[in-house]
């Protein structure tokens, strides 16, 4: 059996649109595409007039070192949210197949879910956030085409092991998808998954630029997975996904510099993650901060929407995540720069001392 007998089946068999900048090889005197001859006012050589490369060839290269896998394994996308409705379009058919997540978890999969009219099973996480393997097999029927993943987990910060991964990873073959949402893992202790790719063809793994790598405008992110799989995504996604100035201010990040630059960032994370989450366990107020593997900390509350208000009062806008299951009392807080945190501590340690 091949990963793509789990596709929709009139998409293996569809002839993906030709683009000019796909057919043109060789000429210097572009005159395929109906661009514009002149560079727009303030281009500064970014070449927007020219529709960009389907898939840049140096930015393909910078995210294949940087993940260490193979070209044809990976997919460049505008950030997972993109990757994440590429898939549920490829692989459910529409009032027919179903996705599978483990609330609470990240929202868009199942809005991406609903978009495509697939339905969304739901195998909560235990009660301590851990993932619950045997609940996930437990809920998983034919139906089910994809099984979103996302470690560490948003909103609650935990992480998942290889070894729970690579046991759904087992047990999925040839009946689903596993698609590993990897959008916090350079925070984490874990590192990433990809080293499974080559061992499970039914494995996904999304990464992204908009945390670590500070490019939440760029808009880039990566889907790492069969080359199958790969080839069958680039067929759907519209034929000039990342836009010129996207793909430069990606480079740039992940150039030299610019690697050492993300890499300090994250250790900046990591100890304010630590520094931050314990002050917060001492203030009065605070029932708990969950362990968090990701650059943010999800705290309980005695009154959250106090704490809430709180902080907006101060310009302070955190994420309220009281509406997911297990966390009425909760709010999602992300880390900033320590000034912003040290804000965030005095204004909830007023807030405790008025209370
Ligand atoms: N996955 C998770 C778990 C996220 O938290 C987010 C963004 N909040 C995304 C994916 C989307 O990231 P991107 O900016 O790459 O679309």
């Amino acid at each position: 059996m091949s990963v793509l007998d789990l596709a929709r089946a009139e998409l293996r068999a569809l002839q993906p649109y030709s683009s000019a900048r796909m057919e043109a090889r060789g000429g210097t005197v572009l005159l395929n595409a109906n661009e514009s001859a002149w560079a727009p006012t303030g281009d500064r050589g970014v070449g927007c007039h020219r529709y960009p490369e389907p898939q840049p060839a140096e930015l393909v290269a910078a995210l294949t070192d940087l993940y260490r896998v193979r070209s044809e394994q990976l997919l460049v996308t505008r950030g997972s949210d993109d990757a994440i409705d590429l898939l549920v379009r490829a692989f459910c058919r529409a009032d027919a197949d179903a996705i599978l997540v483990q609330p609470p978890t990240f929202g868009m999969y199942a809005v991406c879910a609903h978009i495509q009219n697939a339905r969304v099973i739901a195998a909560p996480l235990a009660a301590d956030f851990t993932l619950d393997v045997d609940a996930v097999l437990a809920a998983l029927v034919p139906a089910v085409k994809l099984i979103f993943v996302c470690a560490p987990n948003n909103p609650t910060g935990q992480g998942v092991s290889h070894a729970d991964l690579e046991r759904l990873a087992q047990a999925l073959s040839g009946r689903a998808l596993l698609v590993v949402d990897e959008a916090y893992v350079e925070f984490a202790d874990v590192p990433s998954v990809t080293g499974l790719l080559d061992r499970y063809e039914h494995l996904v793994v999304l990464r992204t630029l908009s945390k670590a790598w500070a490019l939440a405008g760029a808009r880039i992110g990566s889907v790492l997975a069969h080359a199958d799989v790969i080839r069958l995504l680039r067929h759907i996604m519209p034929p000039y996904p990342l836009p010129r100035p996207c793909v430069q201010a990606a480079l740039l990040a992940l150039s030299g510099r610019g690697c050492a630059n993300a890499r300090e960032r994250i250790a900046v994370v990591r100890a304010q993650r630590a520094r931050l989450a314990s002050a917060l366990r001492g203030l009065p107020g605070v029932r708990e901060v969950l362990p968090s593997q990701t650059n943010f900390l999800t705290v309980r509350f005695a009154d959250a929407g106090a704490a809430y208000r709180r902080l907006l009062a101060a310009g302070i806008v955190v994420r309220d995540v009281r509406h997911f299951p297990g966390l009425a009392d909760a709010l999602r807080i992300t880390l900033g720069t320590p000034q912003e945190n040290d804000l965030v501590l005095a204004t909830l340690q007023d807030a405790v001392t008025c209370a």
